[in-house]
């Protein structure tokens, strides 16, 4: 895992000690342009993505709601050779509105950490945690709730902080 602090235990210690210095950053990103940090988060992104292996985590499969589409949860019976009367019994909730998600967490799927059909995994699990999407800024708030426990989270609102002039 290359340079980067992946250990889930220091990282939610530091997640800890850092509450008020992260409250005091996210005010500071608020007056910052957020085009100019979605250039630098998207690129601080792409490196501690490839330098961090998810396989050898799996920690937000343990505390995700995973929102699934109809479409998906046929893809899903389609690759475990099962109907799909039988996936949403076992493996989905819907909720009163018609919103399909995963009924257990940590999710059915993850086994010794890794995940059991990551070929056919849903897209909110490919997407998590949108440190590649724009509008950086706007969410920032919501990704800060995963700073303590997402590593790729950590390192790239750590280096972050470093490439702003936040931590000089
Ligand atoms: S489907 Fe796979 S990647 Fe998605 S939450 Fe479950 S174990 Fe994790
Ligand atoms: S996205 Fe974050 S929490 Fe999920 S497996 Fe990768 S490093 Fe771990």
């Amino acid at each position: 895992m290359g340079a980067y602090i992946t250990d889930l235990k220091v990282i939610a210690a530091q997640a800890t000690d850092r509450e008020e210095e992260n409250d005091h950053f996210l005010r500071f990103i608020q007056r910052r342009n957020g085009a100019a940090i979605d250039v630098l988060v998207h690129d601080i992104n792409d490196s501690v993505s490839a330098g961090i292996d998810c396989t050898q985590c799996g920690n937000c499969c343990k505390s995700l709601v995973i929102n699934i589409t109809a479409a998906e949860i046929e893809g899903l019976a389609a690759y475990l050779g099962a109907d799909v009367a039988t996936v949403k019994h076992d493996y989905i909730e819907e909720s009163m509105g018609g919103q399909y998600f995963i009924n257990t967490m940590p999710c059915h799927f993850l086994s010794d950490n890794k995940c059991r059909i990551y070929e056919q995994r849903f897209t909110e699990c490919r997407a998590f945690p949108h440190l590649h999407k724009p509008g950086f800024k706007e969410r920032f708030l919501g990704t800060l709730l995963h700073y303590g426990t997402c590593p790729i989270v950590y390192n790239v609102i750590e280096q972050l902080k470093d490439k702003t002039g936040f931590r000089e």
